[in-house]
């Protein structure tokens, strides 16, 4: 790694797999792979559904909508494009995956497990990645 690699925001390498989840967040879209065998909703990036192995399979968008799963705030910088402090979340879509995201623009003491967010893009260095936020207008509970 050269210097101006660790000054670089450390980006996903494309693959066939991960390539179709990628290019929908440069377009601002959230997908999700959903199992034409049984169904089953997983995150993009591996060639066969965890559930039953089958490699049909497609994307679609979902709403970007999710709750805190579990989270850690990292005071220590590990990268020297992502100082710290930052939050790493394990976040469970609305949709049934989960996938690990930086929650942003809210103060750490006010996350917690189970608190509702919203998917929003951010850019580094030209490459849109999908971060969480907390949703603005929780939905209303009508039971
Ligand atoms: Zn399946």
């Amino acid at each position: 790694m050269s210097s101006k690699d660790q000054q670089t925001y450390p980006l996903p390498e494309l693959s066939a797999f991960t390539r179709p989840f990628w290019e929908g967040c440069q377009n601002k879209e959230l997908k999700i792979a959903v199992c034409g065998q049984c169904s089953h909703r997983f995150m993009p990036g591996v060639p066969n559904c965890p559930k039953c192995w089958s490699a049909d399979f497609s994307l679609q968008a979902v709403s970007g909508r999710g709750e805190v799963f579990s989270f850690a705030v990292y005071r220590r910088t590990y990268h020297p494009a992502i100082p710290a402090p930052y939050v790493v979340a394990l976040i469970q879509l609305e949709e049934g995956p989960r996938l690990v995201s930086n929650i942003v623009e809210c103060a750490f003491e006010k996350i917690h497990i189970g608190m509702q967010l919203e998917v929003c893009f951010q850019e580094e260095d030209g490459f849109m990645l999908p971060r969480f936020r907390p949703l603005e207008t929780p939905p209303v509970d009508t039971n």
